[in-house]
């Protein structure tokens, strides 16, 4: 047997040959929309604090009290050592955010998806899930050992069959026990195209199964009360689970599934992350909290949308450079490259010129389709969008 640094040694060449190499960027100030990386200024392209939360006072304020009060760790899981207040005033205004009956955070929404999906999913069931869904849904399908279908992204007519298919398999081969659960996102994070949920809902109810919608990318900035995109086409009561992200729009770190009040409780029976994992950080929950409160605000309705006129900004000058462009706006604007390496060469050329626009490749996503992935912020200015776009007309990456 080898050891296993010679194993690694030629697993990491063959990384670096495909042109997959990653690194972490060295970064010295607050996730900001500007930020000092490398020793020089550039505007930050690369985050999705969307609304410019995760440095706002009211977070920093609620993150500092709550270490005064209640230290650095939250001890153990809840079910161990206890809830504390961070934890349950978190849940309460998530619930109320979301119009839910209930809520349960998780320390994040990694560890939401794959605690919650293998709990209420095993193997008499049938789970149905878009193809270009985040990877921490398709490992949470992946360990609830159901049966995985995958449709292609975003089509209503394979996955109508594919729910034809879900329907008489647990009729017959199990025996009316299994049950069907249909998961997809509501922006997709890599893409920033939008789900058809509407039309999904429609098929769930006419066919009989449950729905999960992450709106990772969507909670904060969708919807008249930003609630996200269930609520913006006010179909958020025809889904059983909400899921959500708190470290994306909401500024703070962690993850939460709004549901029923039985859905909660039988989370906090069954999902293997809630019980086996230390309960959030009070400092997190607590700056969480003070992010949804926040983006229910006047400030926060303003916040979004500076952000939605950053977005048509963006979009339109996107547009002029011949650009394709997702067809709803999100505040993920991809710029197609294609090959690995030239994706990464345009990043740098971008980033010595003073923005920062990750390029994202395999296994982010599929290979030979490695983009610029642009996400913009209530934090940018108007002129941080215009010099970007300035500088990639430069490089001429429009048709
Ligand atoms: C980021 C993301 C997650 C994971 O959330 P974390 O809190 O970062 O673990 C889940 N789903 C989608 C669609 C995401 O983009």
């Amino acid at each position: 047997m080898k050891s296993l640094d010679v194993v690694l040694e030629s697993r990491l060449e063959s990384i670096r040959q495909d042109g997959l190499w990653r690194e972490m960027r060295p970064v010295e100030s607050a996730q900001e929309a500007h930020l000092r990386g490398a020793g020089v200024e550039v505007v930050n392209f690369s985050s999705n604090d969307y609304l410019g939360l995760a440095a706002h006072a009211a977070l920093k304020e609620a993150a500092g009290r709550a270490v005064a009060r209640f230290g650095g760790g939250s001890g153990a899981s809840r079910l161990i050592s206890g809830s504390l207040p961070p934890h349950r005033e978190l849940e309460d205004a998530l619930a109320r955010f979301k119009g839910s009956e209930s809520a349960l955070v998780f320390s994040s929404g990694y560890a939401a998806a794959v605690g919650a999906i293998p709990a209420l999913m095993g193997p008499e069931d049938v789970i149905i899930l878009d193809r270009l869904a985040h990877a921490c849904l398709i490992d949470a399908a992946r360990m609830s050992r159901a049966r995985l279908r995958v449709f292609r992204h975003n089509d209503l007519d394979q996955l109508r069959g594919m729910m034809e298919w879900a329907r008489n398999t647990v009729a017959e081969e199990s025996r009316g026990e299994g049950n069907i659960l249909l998961v997809t996102e509501s922006v997709f994070s890599m893409d920033g195209d939008t789900a058809p949920l509407a039309e999904m809902v429609a098929l769930k109810e006419e066919l009989g199964a449950w729905m999960l919608v992450d709106e990772a990318h969507a909670t904060g900035l969708f919807g008249e009360h930003r609630r996200g995109r269930l609520e913006a086409e006010g179909i958020a009561g025809g889904v059983e689970i909400q899921m959500g992200t708190l470290g994306k729009a909401l500024g703070s770190a962690g993850g939460f599934l709004c549901g029923s009040r039985n859905l909660r409780q039988f989370l906090i029976h069954r999902a293997r992350s809630f019980i086996f994992s230390t309960a959030p950080v009070p400092a997190a929950s607590a700056a969480a909290t003070a992010a949804v409160e926040l983006v229910q605000s006047e400030e926060g309705r303003a916040r979004c949308a500076l952000l939605w006129d950053r977005i048509g900004q963006a979009r339109e000058g996107l547009a002029a450079l011949g650009i394709p462009l997702p067809v709803s706006p999100a505040p993920i604007i991809p710029i197609p490259i294609g090959e690995e390496g030239r994706a990464v060469e345009i990043g740098k050329r971008l980033f010595e010129a003073g923005f920062w626009v990750p390029a994202v490749r395999y296994p982010t996503v599929g290979r030979g389709l490695a983009r610029l992935r642009l996400s913009l912020s209530a934090g940018h200015t108007a002129g941080d969008i215009d010099y970007l776009l300035a500088a990639l007309r430069g490089l001429s990456l429009g048709r």
